[in-house]
């Protein structure tokens, strides 16, 4: 069995499309615009199978329309937002098979960024057995999405889903913000080592034009302060900027993403 290639297509001005792919099939992440996922299919010579969407913003579906002229393929998406391209409406606990890749993807309800949005988790085949999570815009390296549609506690335990995933699991989302986001995880708890550490070596990455991504739920959790509101030092900084102790972690949470709005 042929290993599994997960890559990183940039898009626009700071999204990645994800392309899961073998020697002959991939699978299209969240294609936000079709030219670049054309031009990389081309170029491999791979045939596109399906497309999996996490939600509905046109930079994340933008490209479907495209793809679906050239590739007769199922589209898999949130079964909660109204998206005219998907044909394969999901929901918490489905699966989606990608026979060709020999992958099986388990559907994780995650609304907060949208209110249907959804996350796909699966284990790599062959040897290594990977886990990944295809998150969308929920869970960024040192950051989580805004909330666009949801209520901050639906964020905050969509994110506790994800922080319960096995720590091995690399996370695919589908921006490059880890640097900015690390400029505000510094702020809110600047006497976090493995943050440091996580900075020094996502600075030298960018430095190559490499992508952050993917990061991993271990390192999210020494690291990401909003998987982190229990921690004294940010209950502490973000009580200073709420100007009231708080000690709850969902209010640390909402006052975190208010201060990372504003930051
Ligand atoms: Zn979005």
């Amino acid at each position: 069995m042929t290993t599994l290639r997960i890559y990183p297509i940039p898009a626009f001005r700071d999204n990645y499309i994800w392309i899961i792919h073998n020697t002959a099939s991939a699978v299209a992440v969240d294609p936000g615009d079709a030219l670049p996922v054309l031009n990389y299919l081309q170029t491999n010579k791979l045939q596109l199978d399906a497309i999996l969407i996490t939600h509905h913003h046109n930079d994340h579906t933008g490209g479907n329309r495209t793809l679906l002229e050239r590739f007769d393929v199922p589209v898999y998406g949130p079964g909660q937002e109204a998206i005219p391209t998907v044909t394969h409406p999901l929901q918490d606990g489905d699966t989606v098979s990608l026979p060709s890749l020999s992958l099986t993807l388990a559907i994780i309800d995650v609304p907060g960024h949208t209110s249907g949005h959804i996350a796909y988790f699966g284990s790599l085949p062959g040897a290594e057995k990977k886990n990944v999570l295809f998150c969308g815009d929920t869970l960024f390296a040192c950051g989580c999405g805004r909330l666009f549609e949801g209520t901050p506690q639906q964020m905050y335990q969509s994110l506790q889903k994800l922080a319960d995933l096995p720590e091995d699991t690399l996370v695919y989302c589908t921006h490059e913000y880890t640097l900015s986001n690390i400029g505000f995880a510094r702020t809110v708890e600047p006497s976090n080592s493995d943050l440091q550490q996580f900075e020094q070596h996502a600075k030298q990455l960018r430095d190559h034009n490499q992508p952050t991504i993917p990061t991993n739920i271990a390192a999210e959790k020494m690291c990401n302060p909003f998987l982190r509101c229990n921690q004294p030092e940010i209950i502490k900084t973000v009580s200073q900027y709420a100007g009231k102790k708080l000690n709850e972690p969902l209010d640390i949470f909402i006052t975190l993403r208010e201060w990372k709005n504003n930051f």
